[in-house]
């Protein structure tokens, strides 16, 4: 049996959750004190390079597509046509490159608040990055929240919340206030999309989630659930709303032609059918 020492293996102690996951490592790449938080890179014996935020786990080689690929596409197809994107956070880059891989979208402006998340995804997961460069795409270092509340009325099709846990600086991006400055932005259909953590173990922030999306005026809200194998058990979300409509379905995509690795039509269509668990903790919304 091997023991769990820091020399080998990487763990995330997960207090809120009494859970803890670990990663087999061969070493620490490198690691940087930013203005807004401790960013580490590891190559792991199994996973490729795995990328810490302030000892959580944000992204490795090997598992990332499912978190980039729900993040974007599900948004994306159930909008008509797509074509001013917003990501908030996504400084790693992989989902900025799944939204480029959409025709109908003209332009995408990215905005991170620490660049040295940018600079080691640059380095050590080039192939998250191949998209960078495209001529619709925009990589701003700054704050998010406040982007979207001096960003023009009515000016978004599709907002995307790619950020941390709702601590640090992550944490403006799960309230009222910033969920007023999206739909404000949002024309009238648009979507929005944000990471909405484990159904199974954050279902009462899931819950709030939800309320301050009502609460501000979305009209419809979708929690979709899929394996994120490397975040705590492993089943996270995300949650989409719809500005001033409910969902009229999704439009069905060729996935060979998307070059994916887990999202499919029938991928989306399963999501939606939600869970007896999440939809009696709906239920009582
Ligand atoms: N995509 C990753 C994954 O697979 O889970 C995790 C997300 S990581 C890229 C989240 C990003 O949100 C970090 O790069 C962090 O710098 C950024 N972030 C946190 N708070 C922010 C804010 N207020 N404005 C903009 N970006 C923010």
């Amino acid at each position: 049996m091997t023991s769990l020492d820091k020399n080998h293996w990487f763990t995330e102690i997960s207090d809120r959750d009494g859970s803890a996951f670990s990663l087999r490592i061969n070493k620490l790449l490198e690691e940087k004190q930013s203005p807004f938080q401790h960013v580490a890179m590891y190559e792991t014996t199994d996973f490729g390079n795995l990328m810490i935020i302030d000892g959580c786990t944000m992204v490795s080689t090997r598992e990332n597509f499912f978190y980039h690929e729900m993040i974007a596409h599900p948004a994306l197809f159930s909008h008509p046509n797509p074509k001013n994107v917003v990501i908030i956070g996504g400084g790693d880059c992989g989902t900025l490159r799944e939204v480029l891989k959409h025709d109908s979208v003209e332009s995408v402006t990215q905005i991170d608040i620490d660049q040295v998340v940018t600079e080691m995804s640059l380095k050590y997961f080039p192939e998250l990055c191949t998209s960078n460069q495209d001529p619709r795409a925009t990589l701003l270092f700054d704050d998010g929240i406040k982007y979207m509340r001096e960003a023009a009325p009515e000016s978004i099709d599709v907002v995307i919340v790619d950020g941390t846990d709702p601590v640090g600086p992550g944490e403006g991006l799960f309230n009222h206030a910033f969920y007023q400055s999206c739909l404000k932005a949002l024309r009238p259909g648009g979507v929005l999309v944000q990471q909405s953590e484990s159904p199974l173990m954050h279902m009462p922030l899931l819950l709030e989630m939800r309320g301050a999306m009502k609460e501000v005026g979305f009209g419809a809200l979708q929690t979709l659930p899929f394996p994120q194998p490397i975040y705590p058990s492993g089943l996270w979300s995300v949650t989409l709303a719809r500005k001033g409509m409910g969902f009229d379905g999704f439009r069905a995509c060729d996935p060979q032609a998307l070059q994916t690795e887990y999202y499919t039509p029938g991928i989306h269509q399963g999501a939606l059918s939600e869970p007896p668990f999440m939809a009696r903790a709906f239920a009582g919304e």
